[in-house]
């Protein structure tokens, strides 16, 4: 097998590009991918700060090294969701490869903040993943503002997108799949331009890049992710990968130049006028829905601690 772009001998083989490529080219190819999608999309500049949330997974590690490769002015966000050793391993990795490279991070714990994902789910019975990413759309949505940063990238890749494309269709969700975008313009002003670099891009390609990059990443999933109905649908998609190399592509790319524009909302639908009463940020109603929640938890954190005679813990 010779790589398409030089000849030379080929590492690795994407068949939804009918494409075979060496170490340096397959870099490159991803490196150029990414650039596309971000020029493409009209994503951020060069003059911008753009906020990179990174987990400590492959795919936002993956991002922030081709996005400063690419002379782009970032900063990393950590948000340390206190899920046991997965969360403090996915620190350390994400900690480690900021300090390697000499990169700014910065790293919020919800611990400190006695919201750590393990107590909400125990004080609420939220499901974890609705929980969590209440906490981490509000704690991004915030660093975006307090950092100055034009846009807050994340590592959503094309196997996620694809997964939640069919989800949304299957469901015929057609807010949710109005707001399946690449690029989610602000709807307020204290929000910032919410962009996905690697739309387009595999999960296999960016454990492919991370690999040849020597980046060490966090390779296990978080607990909670187990029977997920996203991976369900992944299974689904993989094997329709399989079968037909190309079809995650087709399907992420299809809809968002041909078919999202039939679901976009009137803008006073996507505008978001108040701000929270508590923490200042947007909302739709008095409280943000961060602030909702963390009034849920202390609520039932007092009403449990009356019932077991104790006084509450102080707010
Ligand atoms: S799987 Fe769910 S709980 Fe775990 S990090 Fe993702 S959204 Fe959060
Ligand atoms: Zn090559
Ligand atoms: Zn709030």
């Amino acid at each position: 097998m010779k790589c398409t772009r030089c000849t030379e001998p080929a590492e690795v083989k994407l068949r939804a590009h009918n494409s075979a490529f060496c170490r340096e080219c397959f870099v490159f190819f991803f490196q150029r991918r990414v650039e596309r999608a971000i020029t493409h999309e009209k994503m951020f500049s060069h003059d911008e700060r753009i906020l990179v949330a990174v987990s400590g997974g492959k795919d936002s590690l993956a991002l922030w090294d081709a996005l400063v490769l690419q002379g782009y002015d970032t900063i990393g966000f950590h948000l340390a969701l206190g899920i046991g050793g997965y969360s403090l391993r996915s620190r350390e990795k994400t900690e480690k490869f900021a300090r390697d490279r000499g990169l700014r991070l910065e790293v919020h714990a919800l611990t400190e903040d006695g919201l750590a994902v393990p107590d909400v789910i125990a004080s609420t019975r939220r499901p974890a993943c609705s929980a969590c990413g209440t906490m981490k759309r509000h704690h991004f949505d915030r660093a975006a503002l307090e950092l100055g940063c034009a846009a807050l990238a994340t590592g959503h890749n094309l196997d996620d997108e694809a997964a939640r494309l069919f989800g949304n269709v299957l469901h015929w969700q057609t807010e949710y799949l109005a707001r399946q975008r690449p690029v989610m313009q602000p709807r307020h002003p204290k929000f910032v331009r919410k962009v996905k670099p690697l739309y387009l891009t595999g999960e296999f390609e960016s454990a492919t890049y991370a690999f040849m990059r020597g980046i060490d990443y966090v390779v296990e999933e978080c607990p909670n992710a187990a029977g997920a109905t996203q991976l369900a649908y992944k299974a689904v998609l993989d094997d329709l990968e399989n079968r037909f190399p190309g079809t995650k592509l087709a399907f992420v790319r299809e809809f968002t130049e041909r078919a999202s524009a039939a679901f976009a909302l009137p803008e006073d639908r996507e505008t978001t006028a108040r701000s929270c009463e508590e923490c200042g940020m947007p909302s739709f109603g008095a409280l943000c829905s961060f602030c909702s929640l963390r009034a849920e938890v202390e609520r039932r954190q007092a009403e449990r601690a009356a019932r077991a005679g104790a006084p509450a813990a102080p707010a």
